[in-house]
C-alpha cells in the first residue's frame, strides 16, 4: 500500500505523521493495492480526491493530525467516485471511520451529532458512540433509516439524566 507525498507536503512531513499515516492505511485492507497520494491544504482539517486517490491534509505546528482526520479522508476514498463501497455523504464517512478502528477514536467526528460534545468531552463518550455506529451498520442491513436510528440513540446517552430518579413506591403487597 505505497503512500506518495506531494512535492509541497515533503518539506513539512515528519515520522510522526508518516506513522500515523501507515498505521491508518493499515486499517483499510481495501486500498491495499491502491498507490494513495498525501498532500496538504489549508482550508479544512483535510480534504478528499476520491478519483485521484488523493488527500490532502493541514499541518499545524503545535497539533498533530489526528487519526480521525486521516480515517475521515481514507474513507472518502471507499466513497463514490473512489471505490464507491461505503455510501456517499459526511455523517455516513464519520460512521464508517468510526466503526472502522479505534485508532481512529482519537478526535471528535466533524459532522456526526456535532453539536452533542466538544473536543474535551469527545473523549468520555468515544467508546460508546462507536459502538452505537457498529449497530447502526448492523441495523442498516434491513433499515434505511439507520441513520436516524444512530442519532436518537446517541442523543439519548448523551442527555441522559446522571443521577437516577428513586423507583416509585411499591403498591403495598
Ligand atoms: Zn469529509
Amino acid at each position: 500500500m505505497p503512500i506518495r507525498y506531494t512535492k509541497v507536503l515533503l518539506p513539512v512531513l515528519t515520522s510522526d505523521l508518516e506513522q500515523r499515516l501507515a498505521r491508518s492505511l493499515a486499517e483499510f485492507p481495501e486500498l491495499a493495492d491502491r498507490t494513495v497520494t498525501v498532500g496538504l491544504t489549508k482550508r479544512a482539517d483535510g480534504t478528499a480526491d476520491a478519483e485521484h486517490m488523493r488527500i490532502r491534509l493541514r499541518i499545524r505546528r503545535r497539533r498533530p493530525v489526528s487519526y480521525f482526520t486521516i480515517g475521515h479522508e481514507f474513507t472518502h476514498l471507499l466513497q463514490n467516485g473512489g471505490l464507491g463501497v461505503v455510501p456517499g455523504g459526511e455523517v455516513q464517512c464519520d460512521v464508517w471511520t468510526l466503526a472502522r478502528s479505534e485508532l481512529f477514536l482519537d478526535d471528535a467526528p466533524s459532522y456526526l451529532c456535532r453539536h452533542l460534545w466538544s473536543r474535551a468531552t469527545w473523549a468520555h463518550h468515544a467508546h460508546r458512540v462507536r459502538d452505537f455506529c457498529l449497530e447502526a451498520l448492523e441495523r442498516r442491513k434491513t433499515n434505511r433509516r439507520y441513520l436516524v436510528w444512530l442519532r436518537g440513540r446517541i442523543e439519548r446517552h448523551i442527555t441522559r439524566p446522571r443521577i437516577l430518579a428513586p423507583e416509585p413506591l411499591g403498591t403495598g403487597k
